[in-house]
């Protein structure tokens, strides 16, 4: 058993959430991310069932976020999605909900009016999930998703949220820290530190290939691009990362290869990263 998580969306064009279960048990993975989608589509009682009854961890849920819209009514109406979609992590005993904390609205240009809408946004639903005891993990993406994904794209940015809304210290706020988005920041390990044990809740791999022919299906298994994984884990480790890193491989290539091959692969490639990290 290797403490690694799946990421379903890894998975999502070969297995429904079921054959994600079976597949982690199969693997020897230790935990499980669900996309909502999945869970929804299975529905989710019977998922919290399936879940529960796997002995996986469930060590996030995918996801909340996309909070600016072009109008009042929009932005409470992602509000209340976010609302929802911490009530289904705690039915599915997540500890977590990951945030893609979306864009700019549709016909704007007006980059930091859509940043204040992200900072609104989340404060809007903290008390929310804290009443459920679900941590939110801003997760930063890289800065060519700015547009249409998400208008928090660096570690210091999701550091200023979590200073600005949790003045006091950490305790629903987090970060994700995805290395696909975030390996190029010249204040990688400076904010990462900054950031420390409580805030770092998610490590999410994969590699960054060169070229990149598509902004978001294709991203690298570990070893086969140009992130220094080894040294990332490391910094990751010593900033104060306790968590289970997930594997998160959007690609057209993985989905088109067969899903055990996909879950060995990146379960030798895992392992080889992480077993540099001290635990
Ligand atoms: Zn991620």
């Amino acid at each position: 058993m290797i403490d690694l998580a799946l990421n379903t969306a890894t998975t999502r064009r070969q297995w429904g959430l079921r054959e994600a279960v079976e597949g982690c048990k199969r693997h020897g993975l230790s935990s499980i991310v669900p996309w909502r989608d999945q869970v929804l589509e299975l529905g989710l009682e019977t998922s919290a069932q399936l879940l529960r009854n796997s002995g996986l961890g469930v060590t996030g849920y995918c996801r909340g976020g996309m909070f600016p819209a072009n109008n009042e009514a929009g932005r409470r109406d992602a509000i209340e999605e976010n609302r929802r979609v911490i009530d289904e992590a705690f039915a599915i005993g997540s500890p977590l909900v990951v945030l893609v904390c979306g864009g700019l609205p549709e016909g704007s240009k007006d980059l930091s009016g859509a940043r204040e809408m992200v900072i609104d946004g989340i404060h809007s639903i903290m008390d929310h999930a804290r009443s459920a005891n679900i941590k939110l993990a801003i997760e930063p993406l890289h800065p060519m998703q700015a547009a249409d994904r998400s208008c928090i794209n660096t570690l210091a940015q999701a550091n200023e949220i979590c200073d600005l809304l949790e003045p006091s210290g950490s305790s629903t706020l987090g970060i994700a820290m995805d290395v696909y988005h975030v390996w190029w920041d010249p204040d990688l390990t400076r904010q990462l530190h900054r950031a420390g044990a409580s805030r770092l809740i998610g490590f999410h791999l994969c590699d960054w290939l060169v070229s990149t022919r598509h902004l978001v299906t294709d991203r690298g298994m570990m070893g086969d691009g140009i992130i220094d994984l080894e040294s990332i884990a490391l910094t990751m480790s010593e900033a104060g990362f306790k968590g289970i890193p997930e594997v998160e491989i959007f690609s057209e290539y993985w989905w088109s290869q067969p899903a055990d091959e996909v879950l060995h692969t990146a379960k030798e490639r895992a392992y080889s990263v992480l077993n540099k990290l001290s635990r």
